[in-house]
C-alpha cells in the first residue's frame, strides 16, 4: 500500500496542470482501491460550491457542471462534518441527494473523505459501489492516508497549475500569506531563487536567441569537462562498472539527446534557465513513476545534471543584475542576504514563501520600511516573475496582475499611511513622557549604517540593539579586527552623544553567513549566539577589540550585550575575554572607558535566572522575539504556527513583568529590544511593568511615541493590573487596542492591522 501510495503521490506531483491531476487521482484510486467509481469535488471560492471535477465511473459529461453546496448531499455532509462518512446503502441516509445528471442510481455503497488542507476543506473525494456494504477500516484508512498526502499537492496544482502562462500574467489573483511588515506597495515581481534549485527557476523570455543558445553549448561543455575530471579522479577508487556511469551522463549530453530538445525550446523565445528546467523536470517524472527502483534512481541522475548545467548559466547570466525601479523581490525561502542584491530605492516589498513576522528578513524589511508579506505558499514563480503585483504587508497578501480598482484601493490605503506619517511627524521633538509624568526612553533598533539617519529623524535617543551580525552577513568572510573598528566607529560617531548598544554576533538559528554554513537539525535550538562566540574565541576577542577600540574619543558610550544566554557560566566566560581586550587595549595606551556589559533575556531559563545575571552585568534586554518562541514552543520562522507565536500571551507577560521587577528590585537597567516593544498596545504594557528602555525599529517609534505620551501612566498601570489577570492573549490583545481606541489611537491600531 505504502508503495501505491507514493507513485500515486509522485505522479500527481508531476503534472502542473489541476485537471490532469484529478485525472490521475480519480483513474490510480479506483484501480487500486478496486471501486467501481472514484470522483473528486473541489471547492470553488466564487460560488462557495463543491465542483464535481473529475471521475471514474460517473458521468464525465456532467463535469464541471454539477456542484454541491456545503449543505447539500453526502458530499455536502463530508464536507460540513470535514470527516469521512461510510454508508452502507445511501438510499437509507436522510442527507442524500439524488441529481440525475451524475449517473450514479446503481451505486448504493459510499465513501467519502474531505481533502483538507491547513485547516481547509478544499475538497471531497468519494469511492462508491454497487453492491450494498460498508467499505472495511483499511479501506478507509487508505483513503484517509491518500487524500491528506494529496491535499498539499492539489492546493498547490490548484494555486499554480490552472492557468496558462498569459492568463496568469492577465487575470489577478490572491495568495494569502501571514504580514510581514507594514505598509503596501505595488511594483513589479523579480523572482530570486537559489542557483542550485531547478524546479523554482521561472520563466522569462528572451530577446537575444543566438546568446541564450551560445551560453548554454558553452555550459554544456563545462559541464562534459566536470564530469570528465570528476571520472578521472575517481578511476582508482571506483569498479569499472560505476565508472560506466559516468559514460551515461556524458551521453545524455550529447548534442542528440537532452541539449537538443533545450535548444528548441530556447528557439521558441525561452530564456536558458527556464528551457532546461523544463526539459529536465519532464525527464525526471517520467523516471519517478517507474516500478523499477533502478530506472527511478536514474530521475536524480538527470535531476543532478540539470542542477550542473543550471550551475555554469547562472555564472553566465548578466541579467540577474537588472532590477526594475519598483522592483518587488519574490522569493520561495528569501534570506536578508538577498536583499544586498537589490539597489537601494529599487526595491519596494518583499515577499516570501515561508518565515513569518519574526523571521529576520522580516524584521530587517520594517526597519527598512518595505511592506513584506510572509509565508505566501503555493505562488506559481515560473508564471509571476515579470508582471505587476500589489503587496499588502498589513495582511500579508499578494495580489498578481492588479485590477484598476484594487490598484486604486491600495492607493488609498498608501495615501492613509502617508497622511498618518505627517501627522506623527509633528510629535518628533517631543520628549517621550506620559501626560502624568513617566518618563519611557525610545531607542532603535539597528544593524545597517542608512538606519541611522531616519532614526535620528524620528527622534531615536540611543541604539538598543545593533545587530552587528548584518554586516557579517553582507560580507564574503569574515571582516577583520580593524575593518569592524571602522564600521562601528561610524555608528557610534553617527549617534553621538546618544549611548550605543552593540550585540555581539548572533549566528545560527535563520542567520547564517555563507562564509561559516551551519547545518543542524533544530537551528534554534542548537548552536547560536554566544554559544559559536565561546566556541571560537578568536571570533569573539577580534569582535570586542573592534567595538572597545572603536568608542576611543566618542562622547556617546558603548554597551556591549550578549545574545541567547541560558547559564550565568556564559556570561563569566565572556567577561574573561571582555576584560581581556579592554585590559589589553589599555596597555596599548588608548584611552578608554570600560563598557557597561549586558545580557538580552531571550531564553525562558534566563527569566528566572534574572537576580544571578544581574549580579554580573550592568542592564538586561528582552530579546521577545526569541523569548516569545522558546516560551510557546512556537518556531518563529515558521508559517504554519505564526498564528500561535503571541506575545500577549498570559505566560510571556507574566515572565517580561518578572524580569522588569527582578531588575528595578537591584536599581539596574533594564529595557526590551523585541519586536514587541514597537507595538503601542503592548508598549502600555511595558511601560507600566518598569521597562525603561523601548528599543525598536525607528518605523514603529513615532507611533510609540504617540501612545506614550496620550496614555496616562495611571491607565497603563490599571490596565496591566487587569490584563495579568485574564488567560486569553486575544482577550488581552483585544483590551489593549480599546484603550488605545478609546484615547482616539484608532488610526494608529489600524496602521497595525
Ligand atoms: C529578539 O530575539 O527579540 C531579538 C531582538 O533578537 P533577534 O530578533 O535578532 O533574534
Ligand atoms: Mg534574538
Amino acid at each position: 500500500m505504502l508503495e501505491e501510495l507514493r507513485r500515486v503521490v509522485q505522479e500527481v506531483s508531476a503534472v502542473s496542470d489541476l485537471s490532469r491531476a484529478l485525472e490521475i487521482i480519480v483513474d490510480r484510486t479506483q484501480t487500486i482501491m478496486a471501486s467501481e467509481v472514484c470522483s473528486v469535488y473541489l471547492f470553488d471560492e466564487k460560488s462557495k460550491r463543491y465542483v464535481f471535477r473529475a471521475t471514474r465511473g460517473l458521468n464525465k459529461q456532467a463535469v464541471g457542471k454539477i456542484s454541491l453546496g456545503a449543505n447539500e448531499g453526502l458530499v455536502g455532509y463530508v464536507a460540513e462534518r470535514a470527516e469521512p462518512v461510510n454508508v452502507e446503502n445511501v438510499g437509507d441516509h436522510p442527507r442524500n441527494q439524488y441529481i440525475a445528471e451524475i449517473g450514479e442510481d446503481a451505486f448504493h455503497s459510499f465513501l467519502g473523505v474531505p481533502i483538507i488542507h491547513q485547516g481547509q476543506v478544499l475538497g471531497v473525494l468519494v469511492v462508491q459501489q454497487k453492491s450494498k456494504r460498508k467499505f472495511d477500516e483499511s479501506e478507509e484508512a487508505f483513503l484517509i492516508t491518500l487524500s491528506a498526502q494529496l491535499a498539499g499537492v492539489i492546493a498547490h496544482a490548484k494555486a499554480t497549475g490552472t492557468l496558462s502562462l498569459q492568463r496568469a500574467r492577465r487575470s489577478s489573483r490572491l495568495f494569502k500569506g501571514s504580514p510581514g511588515a507594514p505598509g503596501v506597495a505595488i511594483g513589479t515581481a523579480v523572482v530570486i531563487y537559489p542557483s542550485v534549485d531547478l524546479d523554482q527557476v521561472p520563466y522569462r523570455k528572451i530577446r537575444n536567441e543566438a546568446r541564450e543558445v551560445d551560453r548554454f553549448e558553452k555550459a554544456v561543455v563545462n559541464t562534459k569537462q566536470d564530469i570528465r575530471t570528476l571520472a578521472e579522479s575517481l578511476a582508482g577508487g571506483l569498479e569499472q562498472q560505476e565508472l560506466n556511469l559516468f559514460d551515461a551522463f556524458l551521453h545524455m549530453l550529447d548534442d542528440s539527446a537532452i541539449p537538443r530538445e533545450v535548444l528548441r525550446k530556447i528557439r521558441k523565445g525561452q530564456w536558458a534557465q527556464g528551457a532546461l528546467r523544463q526539459v529536465i523536470q519532464d525527464h525526471v517524472s517520467r523516471f519517478e513513476v517507474m516500478e523499477d527502483s533502478y530506472l527511478r534512481e536514474r530521475g536524480n541522475d538527470i535531476k543532478d545534471i540539470g542542477v550542473r548545467i543550471l550551475g555554469h548559466l547562472e555564472k553566465t547570466d548578466r541579467r540577474k543584475l537588472h532590477f526594475p525601479r519598483d522592483a518587488i523581490l519574490v522569493g520561495n525561502d528569501l534570506a536578508v542576504g538577498d536583499l544586498a542584491a537589490v539597489p537601494i530605492g529599487r526595491l519596494k516589498a518583499l515577499v516570501s514563501g515561508r518565515g513569518s513576522v519574526n523571521s529576520h528578513l522580516a524584521i530587517l524589511a520594517e526597519a527598512l520600511g518595505i511592506p513584506t508579506a510572509m509565508g505566501v505558499q503555493d505562488l506559481p514563480m515560473e508564471l509571476i516573475d515579470g508582471g505587476t503585483m500589489i503587496v499588502d504587508g498589513f495582511q500579508g497578501n499578494l495580489i498578481t496582475a492588479p485590477t484598476n480598482s484594487q490598484k486604486a484601493y491600495y492607493e488609498k490605503v498608501q495615501k492613509e499611511e502617508l497622511d498618518l506619517q505627517r501627522d506623527l511627524e509633528g510629535i518628533k521633538n517631543l520628549t517621550c513622557r506620559t501626560p502624568d509624568g513617566k518618563r519611557t526612553l525610545l531607542w532603535v533598533n539597528t544593524g545597517l549604517l542608512s538606519d541611522v539617519a531616519k532614526s535620528l529623524d524620528r527622534g531615536a535617543e540611543g541604539v538598543g540593539l545593533y545587530r552587528t551580525e548584518v554586516y557579517f552577513m553582507m560580507n564574503e568572510a569574515f571582516p577583520t579586527e580593524e575593518e569592524q573598528r571602522k564600521i562601528y566607529r561610524e555608528h557610534m560617531q553617527a549617534f553621538s552623544p546618544y549611548p550605543v548598544t552593540m550585540r555581539t554576533l548572533d549566528i545560527g538559528g535563520d542567520k547564517s553567513l555563507p562564509y561559516f554554513p551551519i547545518k543542524e537539525e533544530n537551528p534554534f535550538l542548537g548552536w547560536r549566539g554566544i554559544r559559536v562566540s565561546l566556541d571560537h574565541p578568536e571570533i569573539f576577542l577580534a569582535q570586542i577589540r573592534a567595538m572597545i577600540r572603536a568608542s576611543e574619543g566618542i562622547e556617546s558610550y558603548l554597551r556591549i550585550m550578549l545574545p541567547m544566554v541560558s547559564s550565568v557560566s556564559e556570561i563569566d566566560a565572556a567577561k574573561v575575554l571582555i576584560k581581556q581586550c579592554y585590559t589589553e587595549i589599555k596597555e596599548e595606551g588608548a584611552d578608554i572607558e570600560m563598557p557597561d556589559i549586558g545580557v538580552m533575556i531571550e531564553v525562558p531559563a534566563a527569566v528566572y535566572q534574572a537576580a544571578d545575571i544581574l549580579e554580573r552585568v550592568d542592564f538586561l534586554s528582552v530579546g521577545s522575539n526569541d523569548l516569545v518562541q522558546y516560551m510557546l514552543a512556537v518556531d518563529r520562522n515558521n508559517s504554519r504556527v505564526a498564528g500561535l507565536y503571541q506575545e500577549f500571551h498570559p505566560a510571556v507577560l507574566k515572565a517580561l513583568y518578572y524580569v522588569a521587577q527582578t531588575a528595578n528590585q537591584a536599581k539596574k537597567g533594564v529595557g526590551i529590544c523585541g519586536e514587541m516593544a514597537g507595538n503601542p498596545a503592548a508598549a502600555l504594557l511595558l511601560m507600566a511593568m518598569g521597562y525603561q528602555v523601548l528599543s525598536m525599529n525607528s518605523p514603529n517609534l513615532l507611533m510609540v511615541k504617540k501612545a506614550l505620551t496620550t496614555v496616562s501612566f495611571e491607565q497603563s498601570k490599571a490596565l496591566l493590573k487587569e490584563v495579568l489577570e485574564m488567560n486569553s492573549a486575544d482577550q488581552i490583545k483585544q483590551r489593549v487596542e480599546n484603550v488605545l481606541r478609546e484615547n482616539g489611537l484608532s488610526q494608529i491600531v489600524r496602521s497595525r492591522r
